[in-house]
């Protein structure tokens, strides 16, 4: 995986990972900052209209155009039964990394927990498990939810 590896034009770092998913799509994602974008992360392009649309007023406010024109916005991770990640804060001067943990939905609450076609959900966040990292522990966040531990396995 190493020569997949480059510096991240955000925030210097050496841990920006890149995959080519396709001739025209790459994919990057930084673990130093947190940060990640793509090939069609561009000012005009369809893709990266439809998805800022989407995206909370934080973290418009924190997306960083690099020398290539490229977009890149916080990430957001929301991982079945090990936990979310994402930016939380009031500005772009005052905000953090924060984690929050899946834990397994309870028989007796199941009803409360379904998607729109009616199907149950298997877990749903501890809202007490929630913990703040600083803006350059965003891989302690990941860890804390137990992003890594399949990855480990696996290799
Ligand atoms: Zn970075």
């Amino acid at each position: 995986m190493n020569d997949n590896l480059t510096i991240c034009p955000r925030c210097g770092g050496d841990a920006c990972y890149k995959n080519q998913v396709s001739i025209d799509i790459t994919n990057y994602i930084c673990y130093g900052c947190g940060f990640q974008s793509n090939s069609l992360m561009k000012v005009g392009e369809e893709f990266y209209e439809e998805q800022i649309k989407k995206l909370p007023e934080l973290y418009k406010d924190l997306l960083f155009k690099d020398k290539n024109d490229l977009i890149w916005m916080p990430s957001f991770f929301d991982i079945q039964g090990k936990g979310s990640v994402f930016v939380m804060g009031k500005n772009t001067n005052n905000w953090s990394w924060s984690a929050m943990k899946h834990i397994l939905v309870g028989e007796k609450e199941k009803e409360l927990f379904k998607n729109p076609s009616g199907e149950y959900y298997r877990y749903k966040s501890d809202t007490s498990s929630l913990k703040q990292f600083s803006q350059a522990d965003f891989i302690e966040a990941l860890d804390y939810i137990g992003m890594f531990e399949n990855l480990e396995n696996e290799d």
